[in-house]
């Protein structure tokens, strides 16, 4: 056999050999370093892509008793104990109660 499975002639520039004997077209090996290194650059790629930066999240998603001062300018400082029990973020609504009762 005077070349590779994909055509490649077994020059002695082209032909490695390993130790053990077994030969291996250079072309090949090159072509195969070629898209090993596509693939890690793609993964790369793909991975620093994913990486969004964090959002503030939704009111009703924060942990309870914590809301956010942006969307109800005059909320109170601090939320009753009781009100953190029972609901992750007040309504506009329930801040005007919540107020006249602290
Ligand atoms: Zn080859």
């Amino acid at each position: 056999m005077t070349a590779c499975a994909q055509g490649h002639e077994y020059t002695e520039a082209n032909t490695y050999r390993q130790p053990t004997g077994e030969r291996h077209c250079r072309e090949c090996m090159r072509a195969a370093t070629r898209r090993y290194q596509a693939r890690i650059r793609a993964e790369k790629k793909a991975a620093s892509a994913n990486t969004e930066k964090p959002t503030v999240p939704e009111p009703t998603k924060l942990p309870l008793g914590i809301v956010p001062y942006g969307p109800y300018p005059k909320l109170p400082r601090r939320i009753p104990r009781w009100y953190e029990l029972t609901a992750p973020a007040p309504t506009v609504k329930e801040l005007e109660l919540i107020r006249r009762l602290i």
